[in-house]
């Protein structure tokens, strides 16, 4: 019997795709990602854990929503670059929306998208007023999230990065506060220097969320939170 985890092809994010399928009735539920960590976790405890994008954190599947998927089958492909989870679906509903499937939008053969079937909870009720899923924010802001993340891990020298989190919160403060003076300054001379500053004091702020703990996602999600 070979090891699981070192036979998959995770991909340079460490993470796989999974389809989950219903395993009796065979239904396609949805398509989530894994790292090594949920690889384990979902081997481990018999119950499905994902790594979601968004959020950057290990999610095990109903752990707001109660829906929960007990593992029944677990496969992966022929080049083991993608799995295939077999699943008893608590609450009969895989989707956030609501729907039993994630693939409830069928596009007909003009290209007109139908919704089939019909939603088997309310989503508001179940995860709250709150959007079920923060919207992706900048993919741009979320790389370099990662990057400063990694940098806070792994503390290279030469990288001003490092330099901040080893000055620690009050440097890091600093430098968000002169931010925003200079895309003040900057504003008032061209867009230019607005759009120069603005990404200086985007970076800061990052810096200032990883060192503190903030992900992104959660402030895409308040904001998200605000529309009316
Ligand atoms: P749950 O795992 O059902 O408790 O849901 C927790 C959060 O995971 C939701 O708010 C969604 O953001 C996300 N989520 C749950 N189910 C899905 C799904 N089928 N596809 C994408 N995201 C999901
Ligand atoms: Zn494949
Ligand atoms: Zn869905
Ligand atoms: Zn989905």
């Amino acid at each position: 019997m070979k090891f699981i985890i070192d036979t998959l092809k995770f991909n340079e994010a460490g993470l796989i795709p999974a389809i989950v399928q219903e395993a009796a009735g065979k239904e396609v539920l949805m398509l989530a990602w894994m790292n090594r960590e949920a690889v384990e976790k979902t081997l481990v405890t018999g119950e499905v854990w994902f790594y979601s994008r968004s959020r950057q954190r290990l999610w095990k599947k109903g752990e707001t929503s109660g829906h929960v998927q007990k593992l029944k089958g677990f496969y992966y492909d022929c080049d083991a670059d993608t799995l295939l989870l077999l699943v008893e679906q608590a609450g009969g509903a895989a989707c956030h929306e609501g729907y039993s499937s994630c693939f409830h939008n069928k596009v007909k053969p003009d290209g007109m998208v139908v919704v089939e079937g019909d939603k088997l909870f309310d989503p508001a009720l179940v995860y709250g007023n709150r959007p079920p899923q923060a919207p992706a924010g900048s993919s741009v802001l979320d790389e370099l999230y990662r990057l400063i993340l990694s940098r806070k891990a792994e503390r290279p020298a030469d990288s001003y990065t490092t330099y901040l989190f080893e000055k620690g919160i009050d440097k890091i403060c600093k430098k968000v506060g002169e931010e925003c003076a200079e895309v003040i300054i900057g504003a008032k001379n061209s867009r230019a220097e607005l759009t120069y500053e603005t990404a200086d004091l985007l970076y800061h702020l990052l810096v200032l969320l990883a060192h503190q703990g903030v992900e992104p996602a959660a402030v895409y999600q308040e904001l998200a939170g605000r529309k009316k």
